[in-house]
């Protein structure tokens, strides 16, 4: 027999969103907008510099956040404990009506058992993603983060058999769509802005490739990095490559000696969000192994080859849009494919509806979640 307890206590004060990454901030930015003075947005510091944060802050338009230190550049561990005893001191000293967190980040897990470890409603946006892969971090932060939350709100049916699967409480499950459809309707600069943006990369539309990689399998080893920038570079013998590069993977770059490896390729730091999609809207193709890039893909129309071995966002691959792919030679192979018959697989796609929702998701979680706290802040 199952027994469910009560669930805790709400608070009184406003919502506290907890975030410290760059997909964090996009992701979350609609709800936060959707949420407006019952926001508090707490920082934990783990991308914070210009570059990842500071721009993203202003263009996404979001409030000034409460920054946590001394978090950033530590392993682990010593990220989410840092984070887990100044959330703790910064919810005693006013404690919040609900906590939400946002995917499977450190910070996802620090803001989560600082909301647990004060009896404080949690709210897991994007929960029931699963890519069984024990050997990422990331499956063992959402897995655990699943299983305190008290309103777990699932973007697709498959997050919601996941967490099904699991025998999460089934109150608590909430098909709301994800909220990277409405922050990419909204932050892809107009066609007008998007001619401007290629005209100063010297790039022509649906004519060049753009791709990022940061995770530590692509990044950790010579090897693996060595593969996938080889792999890049034979792309660039005929099709342009840009390539803005994550500051991890630029430190790796430096650390195992693959400069040369760069040399076809476009190279530049991580540039802003709506830059980002001006630039993913008229790519021939993404070459890519971030999670939110998986999703932006089919709010874009454009074909992804994901160079990882495996993912917790088998909606793009079923909808066509996305492949897995070995970052060895298959990568240079299939990216040929793609190329060679790109004008239908464009069309194809542009056709496609997106399956993460219909740009609604931060209405339906920021109304799930301000019922969860006290009445008087539900009709504030
Ligand atoms: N992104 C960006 N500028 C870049 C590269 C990526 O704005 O130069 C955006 C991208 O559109 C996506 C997010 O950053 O929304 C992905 O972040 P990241 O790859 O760091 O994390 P993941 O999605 O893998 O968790």
């Amino acid at each position: 027999m199952t027994v469910h307890c009560l669930p805790p206590r709400p608070g009184t004060g406003r919502i506290a969103v907890v975030l410290g990454t760059r997909p964090e901030l996009v992701k979350l930015a609609p709800l936060i907008h959707e949420l407006g003075p019952a926001t508090r947005l707490v920082h934990t510091g783990q991308h914070w510099d210009e570059a990842m944060s500071g721009r993203f802050l202003r263009e996404l338009g979001l409030p000034e956040p409460e920054l946590l230190t001394g978090v950033g550049g530590r392993p682990r561990a010593g990220q989410i404990a840092a984070s887990l005893e100044q959330l703790d001191a910064a919810f005693t000293a006013e404690r919040p009506g609900a906590v939400v967190v946002q995917g499977d980040t450190n910070a996802t897990l620090a803001g989560a058992l600082a909301a647990n470890a004060h009896g404080i409603p949690l709210v897991h946006v994007e929960a029931g993603l699963r890519s069984h892969d024990r050997a990422m971090p990331e499956e063992h932060n959402r897995v655990m983060v699943d299983h305190i939350a008290d309103l777990l709100c699932a973007a697709t049916e498959e997050n919601v058999a996941n967490l099904r699967a699991e025998s999460l409480y089934e109150p608590s499950i909430e098909l709301t769509g994800n909220t990277v459809v409405e922050v990419v309707r909204r932050q892809l600069p107009d066609a007008a802005s998007r001619a401007v943006l290629l005209a100063r990369y010297g790039l022509r539309p649906d004519g060049y490739v753009l791709a990022t990689v940061h995770r530590p399998e692509n990044t950790d080893t010579a090897e693996a990095l060595g593969a996938v920038l080889t792999e890049l570079g034979r792309i660039a013998a005929d099709t342009p490559v840009l390539f803005p590069m994550h500051p991890r993977t630029r430190a790796a770059v430096e650390r195992h000696g693959l400069e040369p490896l760069l040399a076809r390729l476009t190279v530049t730091g991580p540039v802003g969000y709506g830059e980002f999609l001006g630039l993913a809207r008229h790519a021939a193709l993404l070459v890519s192994d971030s999670g939110g890039v998986q999703e932006e893909c089919t709010v874009l129309g454009r074909p992804l080859l994901v160079v990882r071995r495996s993912t917790e966002r088998p909606e793009a691959m079923d909808a066509g849009f996305a492949t897995l792919v070995d970052p060895g030679p298959e990568l240079g192979a299939l990216a040929a494919e793609w190329l060679a018959d790109a004008p239908e697989r464009l069309a194809r796609l542009a056709a496609t509806p997106s399956p993460y929702g219909d740009g609604l998701a931060s209405v339906r979680i920021a109304r799930l979640t301000l019922a969860l706290t006290e009445p008087a802040l539900s009709a504030a």
